[in-house]
C-alpha cells in the first residue's frame, strides 16, 4: 500500500488526504493547531451555543467544487444552507444594493444598472459549471472550453474599476465594487476583476450558502472520509522539517510557500527555495466576531435577510480604501464584511443573541487595533450597533499568523493578487504543484485555483501525486 503525509489540515489538505485515501494510500494527516480543519473551523468562542466561523464563512466555490461533489461530502453529514439574499451593500442614506441568486431578481432591483449587470455576469453564469473546470486549473495547459474561458478572461482582465464603468448605475458599480474588494488588491489594476468575477458568477449560479452547523462541517465531513479509509489525523504536530517525518512515498503541504522553503531546507532546489522565499504575502484582515443581542439593527431592510454584508460606501471610496491599505495606510473607514450566517442556518445561535462575524482588510502586518474602525463602519449604516454588543472575540493580523502560520502578516487569501502570483502561483512553472522535491507536493491556496476552502489545489496536487507514482 503506497504511503502518503499530509501537512497542514486545511480544506485543501483534507481534500488532498481524502483523495489519496479514496485511492488507496495510507494517509497520514499531521496539523499544528489543536483542532483540524485550518480555515474551515467554527468554535463557540464568546457564549455556550453560539458558533461562529474562524475564518472562512461562505462558500460559493465549496458548494461548486467539483472534488466536494466527487467525495459527496453530503453523505458525511455536510449540510448546505443558503440566505434569502447572497449580499448587500449598504449605503449611507439607508438605501442597499442587493446581490440575489437571480441574475434576473438582482438586474431588477438594481433599475436602472439592472440590464448592464445582466449583460456582464449573465451569459457567464449560464455555462458556470464548464467554466468552473477551467479556471480551478493551472493556467497553462490548454482549457477545454477556450471561448468559453477567453471570454471570462476578457472581463477579468480588466481593472475592477474600469469594468465598473460598464456599469450603468452608481449602486450596480459599488455592488460589483463590494464583491472585486475580495482580491485585496488595488482595484485599478490589471485583472483585479477576476476574484470578483469569479466570485460574482458563482453567487449567481450556485448562491453563497453557509455549512451547516459552521464551516467546521466542512473538515469533519473530509475527516470522516479520511478515517473511513483508514487515514489518520494527528493535532498539536507542528513540522518544522520534512527530517523529522516518517518516510512515505508522497508528502504533501498544506502551507505557504515561505514555509515550505523551511520545511524542506536544502532538499529544495536553490531556484524554487529563492522562488518560494520571494512569494509576496498582501494586504491583511482584522477579525472579531461578535455576540449581537437581537442582530444588527441595520438601517437598509434588506440586509436582515443577507448572508454577507458589504461596508464600504460608494464604488469610488471602496476604490480608494483599498489603495490605502495596499499603501500601508489603515483608512478611518475601512472596507468591512460583516457575516450573519444565523440568518441562513438557525443552528448557529440558540436565542436571541446572534453570532456576527466580521472583519476589515487592513495594511499587511498592521499591528494597531481596528476595533473602533470596525464597530464605527458598522454603525455608520446600522446605528445602535454598539448598545446590542454582548460580547467579542478580537484577532489582529499578528494573531492570524498564530491561528494559522499560514496567514503572513494577516494575509488570508494565500498570498498577494498581483497579476503575477493570480496567474503563475507560487512560482511560473508547468506544474506548480511539484516543489522540484520528488515526491513532495506543495497543495495550499498559494497553488492553482487559488484562496477558497474548495478544496481544489489539494485535489489538483494530490492527482499530481498519483499520476506521478503511477
Ligand atoms: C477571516 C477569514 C475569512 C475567510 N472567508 C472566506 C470565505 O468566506 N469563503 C472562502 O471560500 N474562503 C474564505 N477564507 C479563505 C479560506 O479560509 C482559505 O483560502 C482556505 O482555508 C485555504 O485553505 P488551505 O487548505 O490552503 O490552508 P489553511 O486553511 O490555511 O490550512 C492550513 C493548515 O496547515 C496548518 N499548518 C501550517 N503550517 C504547519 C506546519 N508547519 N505543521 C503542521 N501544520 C501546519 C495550519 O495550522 C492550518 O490548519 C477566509 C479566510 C479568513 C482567515
Amino acid at each position: 500500500m503506497p504511503t502518503a503525509i499530509v501537512v497542514g489540515s486545511g480544506p485543501n489538505g483534507l481534500a488532498a488526504a481524502a483523495q489519496l485515501a479514496c485511492a488507496g494510500y495510507s494517509v497520514t494527516v499531521f496539523e499544528a493547531a489543536a483542532t483540524f480543519g485550518g480555515g474551515t473551523r467554527s468554535a463557540e468562542k464568546i457564549q455556550p451555543g453560539l458558533i461562529h466561523d474562524e475564518c472562512a464563512a461562505f462558500h460559493p466555490l465549496a458548494v461548486a467544487s467539483p472534488i466536494f461533489n466527487e467525495l459527496q461530502l453530503n453523505k458525511h453529514g455536510l449540510e448546505w444552507c443558503a440566505p434569502p439574499i447572497q449580499c448587500v451593500h449598504p449605503f449611507d442614506d439607508g438605501s442597499a444594493a442587493e446581490l440575489h441568486q437571480s441574475v434576473q431578481e438582482t438586474a431588477r432591483l438594481l433599475g436602472k444598472g439592472g440590464a448592464s449587470w445582466a449583460r456582464v455576469f449573465g451569459p457567464l453564469v449560464e455555462r458556470f459549471d464548464d467554466l468552473l473546470g477551467d479556471i480551478s486549473k493551472p493556467v497553462l495547459r490548454i482549457p477545454n472550453h477556450p471561448i468559453l474561458l477567453s471570454r471570462f478572461g476578457m472581463r477579468a482582465a480588466l481593472p475592477a474599476a474600469a469594468l465598473a464603468k460598464t456599469l450603468r448605475s452608481e449602486k450596480a458599480r459599488a455592488l460589483w465594487m463590494g464583491v472585486a474588494a475580495h482580491a485585496l488588491y488595488p482595484l485599478t489594476t490589471a485583472f483585479s476583476s477576476s476574484v470578483g468575477m469569479s466570485l460574482v458568477v458563482s453567487a449567481h449560479a450556485k448562491g453563497w450558502p453557509v455549512a451547516k452547523g459552521g464551516s467546521q462541517s466542512i473538515a469533519n465531513a473530509l475527516a470522516s472520509i479520511i478515517r473511513a479509509n483508514g487515514g489518520v489525523i494527528e493535532t498539536n504536530h507542528l513540522v518544522t522539517s520534512i527530517n523529522e517525518l516518517p518516510p512515505s512515498d508522497v508528502l504533501l503541504l498544506d502551507v505557504s510557500p515561505r514555509i515550505a522553503a523551511d520545511i524542506l531546507g536544502d532538499r529544495l532546489p536553490t531556484k524554487v527555495a529563492a522562488a518560494y522565499r520571494r512569494y509576496k504575502h498582501g494586504a491583511g484582515a482584522f477579525k472579531i466576531d461578535f455576540a449581537v443581542d437581537g442582530g444588527v439593527p441595520w438601517r437598509a431592510d434588506a440586509a436582515h435577510l443577507a448572508g454577507t454584508v458589504h461596508l464600504g460606501g460608494s464604488a469610488a471610496e471602496v476604490v480608494h480604501t483599498e489603495s490605502l491599505i495596499h499603501r500601508g495606510t489603515m483608512p478611518e473607514k475601512p472596507f468591512v464584511l460583516v457575516g450573519q450566517q444565523y440568518v441562513a442556518d438557525a443552528s448557529r445561535s440558540n436565542s436571541s443573541v446572534k453570532p456576527v462575524w466580521t472583519y476589515a482588510h487592513v495594511p499587511h502586518g498592521y499591528d494597531g487595533d481596528a476595533t473602533e474602525l470596525i464597530i464605527n463602519q458598522i454603525e455608520r449604516f446600522a446605528p445602535g450597533f454598539r448598545e446590542r454588543i454582548v460580547g467579542r472575540a478580537t484577532r489582529s493580523t499578528t494573531d492570524m499568523t498564530v491561528h494559522n502560520p499560514n496567514y503572513i502578516g494577516g494575509d488570508i487569501i494565500g498570498g498577494q493578487a498581483s497579476l503575477k502570483q493570480l496567474l503563475f502561483r507560487p512560482r511560473v512553472t508547468l506544474n506548480p504543484y511539484s516543489t522540484g522535491v520528488p515526491g513532495v507536493y506543495l497543495c495550499s491556496a498559494s497553488t492553482p485555483p487559488g484562496a477558497g476552502a474548495h478544496g481544489l489545489c489539494g485535489a489538483n496536487a494530490a492527482n499530481q501525486a498519483i499520476q506521478d507514482l503511477n
